[in-house]
Parts: structure tokens; C-alpha cells; sequence
């Protein structure tokens, strides 16, 4: 692959990789433009973008009704900060907060940074209302999540590369195996103020709960009045075919952390949703970002509520899901071991012996389909929202295509 990148591509990733911390390994393609599902390179070649930006572009690249709000948006106000109100930001507050069915929301900008959120009023509850002695909260995660790559989110890991050099951690968190209720039962003490899950682990290559794992969780926390924390920052905004997780599996958590969709593609927008009983802990001065929940972000998060509110492209994305899902379980056993998912959100496992995740991934991008390996063999696909049946076709039959090479190539082999 990296023979054929022209020279303008090479210009490129030769300035970024003398220019910019090497925090990244891109995959070797330059991107200049994108609509759609579509992404074009600056050779001009075009990909079927099943990235999406790890789900942050569910509605497609430049998708039109959010373009038109950015626009007469920023002839308006961009950035105010919140030491004034400013028109707009009360509907964007009620519109998400009514989404998720809750009270009310705390904006921010990142998934980590909501997350950061979500744990600074899970242990501020916890003093303020548990009556849990103060400095001893406990907040409880599942082994294998991803959280985000602060100091804190990544106390909260267990993925030794996330963390390698990076401590000393925040204390107050425990890790138990992922998708074993009664392993956080055991762990729950007096001092344990929250419990925090991905309702389906996106990073850990679409790792999905066994059914009634959540609602078993739910049970558990309640009874012992410990706060449960979604955290749908991939997971939310339809991606896995409901407007949130949390709806399929049949639980109303407490705090609910979302942001990747929610920008409509444009723009980092995040917030902690929940209700005032447990948001209300938060008073003037003791939380806070100077660009949370800027008119700008509350306009393009206010279009993309109003988006999911009509509900179209849940059943849209419901309706593709056995498309999808079909044509990649017929590899199952012949270079797939295994696949996952919900919605327009699949995790692929690759038989080791046909290559990586990784192999695969460089395959499908000379087949102009692009995707990204979350671990060395397991490969997610998430097509935005705007993807049609036939671009779904497209994606199965290149992808089968990909497979069957390898495949037939290990047969030669063994
Ligand atoms: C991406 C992600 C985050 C972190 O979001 P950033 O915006 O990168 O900080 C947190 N949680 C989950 C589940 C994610 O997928």
C-alpha cells in the first residue's frame, strides 16, 4: 500500500510525522474531502467511510440540515462562555435531557471530559446524599472499558499500554471482569458511590453483555443505592439501532455520559445526562469548561436531537442491521471466527490465520472501503446513518471478497 501513496500523500505524512507528537498510527491514506458516506482522498479515490470517526460522523460527512445550523449559527455567536446566558442553550438542555428521559444535562466537549463529569457528581452524591465518609468513595468499572485518556479516565483502565508511565492514578475505582453481575456485588462496601459500564464495550472490539447482564447490574445498584453511570459515548444516538443503548436493554440508569454523535460531525459536544436528584449536587463555581455547552454546540446538538426525536433513522439503521449482519456471518468459520454488534455497529474477529485485523483493514482500503481494527484481530464497521442498502451491499461483498483472498491463501498454505 504505502508504494502506490502518491506524492502528495507522502508530503503529507511526512510532514505529520515530523511535526506531530506521534500519538497515532494513521492508517496510510490522506483524506481532503468527505460527504456522505463517502470519503475522498487527495488522489482522488473514494472510500466508503465505515469509521465514521469511531461514530462520531453517524450522520454522515457534511450532512446538510447541521451545515445550514453552523452557518446561521456563527453569523450569530459562536463562543460566549457560560458567565452569560445566551438564546438557545435551554432548548438544547431540554431537548437532549428529554431524549434520554431525564431532568436536566451538564455540557462539555469531550467524552472524557463528561465522563470526568459523571465521576466528580457520582462522588459528590456520595457525600452530599449517601452520606459516604468524605475522601472514601469508591466508584466501580468493568475490566476492558474505555473511558477516555485523561489521568483519571485512564486510573479507571486496565489496558497496560493506556497507562504505561503515566501514574501515579487517581485512587477510588475497581475493576471487575466485564459482563458479570454478581462479580460487582462482591465488590460493592460501604463506601461504593457508582458503578460506570459501557452498555456495550466499543474499544474492546464490540464486546456485547450477555442479555440481562445490565438489568441485573440495575438491581444490584439500587439495592444498594450506588449509582449506575452509562457511559454512551459510542454507543449513543442510534448507533447500535435504539436512540440509546440503555432502551434495548431495558434499564433507566442514573447518569447517562454521551458526546462523538452528538456533534453532529462537526464538532466536539459532550454532557452528563441525569436527574436533579443527583445533578443537583452541582453549584455555582464547583464544575465548569470555558467552551461546554457553547451556542455553537448547543445549536448543532440541538439538530442533532431533533434528528433522532423523529425516530427515522433508528428504523433506518434497524432495518440495514440483518444486511450487514447476515452477509458477515456467512464468513463465520471460513477467516471469521466471530461477529457482534447491534445496529450499524458491527465487531468482526479475525481467524489468525488468515492475517490481523489489521491485514484486513489495508485489504478493504485498495477495495475503497474504510475501516479500523480495535484490537490485533478484531475489526470494527460502523457505517453512518446515511449509508443505503446498496452501499451496505458494496461494503459485504468487498469485505467477503477481502475474507475469501486470505482465506483461500491459508488453505494454499496449510
Ligand atoms: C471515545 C470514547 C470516549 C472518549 O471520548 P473522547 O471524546 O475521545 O474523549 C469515552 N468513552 C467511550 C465509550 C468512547 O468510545
Amino acid at each position: 500500500m504505502t508504494e502506490s501513496v502518491s506524492q502528495r500523500a507522502q508530503t503529507e505524512i511526512g510532514k505529520v510525522r515530523d511535526y506531530s507528537a506521534n500519538n497515532y498510527a494513521p492508517l496510510p491514506l490522506v483524506v481532503e474531502s468527505a460527504k456522505g458516506a463517502w470519503i475522498t482522498d487527495v488522489d482522488g479515490k473514494r472510500y466508503l467511510d465505515c469509521l465514521s470517526a469511531f461514530s462520531s460522523t453517524t450522520f454522515g460527512h457534511a450532512y446538510e440540515p447541521f451545515l445550514e445550523v453552523l452557518r446561521a449559527q456563527t453569523e450569530k455567536i459562536s463562543i460566549a462562555s457560560r458567565a452569560v446566558y445566551v438564546e438557545g442553550f435551554g432548548d438544547f438542555a431540554e431537548s437532549l435531557a428529554k431524549l434520554a428521559g431525564k431532568e436536566m444535562i451538564l455540557a462539555m466537549n469531550t467524552g472524557a471530559e463528561a465522563n470526568e463529569t459523571a465521576i466528580k457528581i457520582a462522588r459528590k452524591w456520595g457525600y452530599r446524599v449517601k452520606g459516604v465518609e468524605e475522601g472514601k468513595a469508591k466508584i466501580i468499572g468493568a475490566e476492558g472499558n474505555f473511558h477516555g485518556r485523561t489521568t483519571t479516565m485512564i486510573s479507571l483502565s486496565n489496558d497496560e499500554k493506556a497507562r504505561a508511565d503515566y501514574g501515579p492514578f487517581t485512587p477510588g475505582f475497581e475493576l471487575v471482569p466485564f459482563n458479570d453481575a454478581e462479580a460487582i456485588r462482591a465488590a460493592i462496601d460501604e463506601h461504593t458511590v457508582a458503578v460506570i459500564l459501557e452498555p456495550i464495550q466499543g474499544e474492546a472490539g464490540v464486546s456485547v453483555p450477555d442479555e440481562g447482564y445490565l438489568q441485573a447490574v440495575r438491581e444490584i445498584t439500587r439495592e444498594h443505592d450506588v449509582l449506575l453511570i452509562l457511559d454512551e459515548v459510542q454507543t449513543g444516538f442510534g448507533r447500535t439501532g435504539t436512540t440509546f443503548r440503555f432502551e434495548a436493554e431495558g434499564v433507566d440508569p442514573d447518569l447517562i455520559t454521551v458526546a462523538k454523535a452528538l456533534g453532529g460531525g462537526i464538532m466536539p459536544v459532550s454532557a452528563v445526562i441525569g436527574d436533579e436528584d443527583v445533578m443537583g449536587v452541582l453549584t455555582p463555581g464547583t464544575h465548569g469548561s470555558t467552551f461546554g455547552g457553547n451556542p455553537l454546540a448547543a445549536a448543532i446538538g440541538k439538530a442533532v436531537v431533533d434528528e433522532l426525536a423523529t425516530g427515522r433513522w433508528q428504523r433506518h439503521s434497524q432495518e440495514l442491521h440483518p444486511v450487514l449482519f447476515d452477509g458477515l456471518r456467512a464468513l463465520e468459520g471460513r477467516g471469521v471466527t466471530a461477529v457482534r454488534g447491534a445496529g450499524l455497529w458491527a465487531g468482526v474477529d479475525i481467524n489468525p490465520a488468515i492475517g490481523t485485523a489489521h491485514d484486513v483493514c489495508m485489504d478493504l482500503i485498495e477495495r475503497g472501503i474504510l475501516a479500523k481494527d480495535a484490537k490485533p484481530a478484531t475489526l470494527r464497521l460502523a457505517p453512518p446513518f446515511v449509508v443505503t442498502r446498496e452501499e451496505i451491499d458494496l461494503l459485504v461483498r468487498e469485505f467477503t471478497a477481502a475474507i475469501e483472498a486470505r482465506w483461500a491463501a491459508a488453505q494454499e498454505r496449510a
